[in-house]
């Protein structure tokens, strides 16, 4: 059968969604993996799957993709790029936090399947979510099967450098609007501005601690910094000392800890990747809501503890916290054993065997405006209107010149803006981007 991966973060999803079609392969499908926003739906109408592996549905594009899908006759199987969150977490959270997790809409009619890491977020989902416990398959942990690549965990670290620190940021939404920061949540929220103050809060403590950790311990220690999915390097690059070593967006956070000694995050599940790695790590300024996540490395909130735990760490091994690691494993992660792959590969296999595919694949995506609003934009051009152009479903519409709008064919929120060339002002350049 042809399958299709849709790869939704690239920095987060490639590596492991390049495993799984190796292990679909491996079981007689054709495999292609292709990016998700701007490619899934060229590629279900030219290359006509009969299954696909969909990201994490939310979102009404996402929604309307996998609704024609199931119409259409592809089977439909969602992987989820993240653990999720143990029942405790979840009983804590107010409605709008609990929906992030759980789905604003009810997508389980254009699902056949869908494959999380762990059993306790499978049983959250059954109970609190769409989905019937029937669909939902166990797979274990995604995210560290590239440590295990040979059978093994792999712990060799090159070790023929400086010593070095990474700082791994993890304030997603500080750039984003405080009225809309979060797409998987409605807009008017409250829930946006309360994340955008956490992130804002965290980073300029962080920036700080940058300062004086490269001012400090500059002799001794070199720098970097990788951003998380959703960041820009750009306003890091502004930020940072230029003695720290920024990565560039998209970087593999296997490959880029494979060179450094110690990891400064803020409760990142890199913390798990580092200890598979043999390198210890703290949580500074922990922004993760979730107390066993965020548990699994030393937590500190002030620069002088960070400063004297950098000073006496053991750059040999791993400092991760056991009880919390396996309690990580027991609740929420699923088994850590590099398997979570081969184990989805055999699910949908035998999904795809026991179920019949009869499609019927239009060439194009249907062109419907079922968002239109007539708020200042227009499907005709208009006397004064400019072009915009919808990046995600490359439709056309027409509208002011620079702003944000949905896109009256998928919703998607849009900025246009124009950009002056620094080096010859005469030079501009129109930018249409998914809003943030
Ligand atoms: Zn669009």
């Amino acid at each position: 059968m042809l399958i299709a991966v849709y790869t939704l973060t690239p920095q987060r999803d490639k590596h492991i969604d390049n495993m799984l079609a190796e292990e679909l392969r491996k079981l007689g499908h054709e495999v292609v993996v292709r990016a998700y926003v701007y490619g899934a739906r060229e590629s279900i109408c030219y290359e006509k799957p009969d299954a696909i592996i969909h990201p994490m549905v939310g979102g009404e594009y996402k929604m309307d993709t996998i609704e024609k899908c199931k119409e259409w006759g592809i089977k439909v199987i969602v992987r989820r790029g993240e653990a999720g969150v143990t029942r405790e977490v979840f009983n804590r959270l107010d409605a709008n936090r609990q929906e992030l997790i759980t789905g604003h809409w009810d997508y389980s009619p254009f699902v056949d399947l869908e494959l999380v890491w762990g059993n306790e977020f499978a049983r959250l989902l059954s109970e609190e979510g769409y989905m019937n416990w029937t669909d939902l398959r166990v797979c274990g942990a995604f995210a560290f099967d590239p440590y295990f690549a040979n059978g093994t965990p792999l712990t060799q670290r090159n070790r023929n450098r400086p010593k070095t620190m990474l700082f791994a940021t993890g304030f997603s939404t500080a750039d984003s609007s405080p009225d809309y920061c979060e797409t998987g949540l409605p807009e008017g929220s409250k829930y946006h501005a309360e994340l955008h103050n956490i992130h804002k809060d965290a980073r300029g403590k962080w920036m700080a601690s940058i300062e004086s950790l490269c001012l400090k311990f500059k002799d001794q220690w070199k720098f970097e910094l990788k951003v998380r999915p959703g960041e820009s390097t750009k306003v890091y690059e502004d930020m940072v000392p230029s003695c720290v070593k920024v990565h560039p967006e998209g970087s593999a956070s296997s490959e880029v800890l494979r060179n450094i000694d110690l990891l400064i995050h803020s409760g990142s599940t890199m913390a798990v990747e580092a200890h598979l790695l043999g390198i210890p790590s703290f949580n500074y300024c922990n922004v993760n809501p979730d107390p066993i996540v965020a548990g699994v490395a030393p937590q500190v909130e002030t620069h002088n503890e960070l400063e004297r735990l950098i000073g006496r760490v053991d750059l040999d091994k791993s400092n991760i916290i056991r009880p919390m690691l396996r309690h990580l494993e027991e609740s929420l992660y699923g088994p850590i054993d590099g398997k979570a792959c081969k184990r989805a590969a055999a699910h949908i296999d035998e999904h795809l065997k026991r179920n019949r595919v009869e499609k019927n694949i239009p060439d194009a995506w249907p062109k419907e405006a079922k968002y239109f609003k007539d708020d200042g934009i227009h499907l005709e051009q208009q006397e004064g209107d400019a072009r915009w152009s919808c990046p995600c479903c490359r439709n056309i519409f027409w509208g002011e010149k620079e702003g944000t709008r949905n896109c009256p064919y998928c919703n998607m929120k849009i900025n246009r803006t124009t950009i002056t060339s620094r080096k010859c002002p005469r030079k501009r350049t129109v930018v249409a981007s998914v809003a943030k």
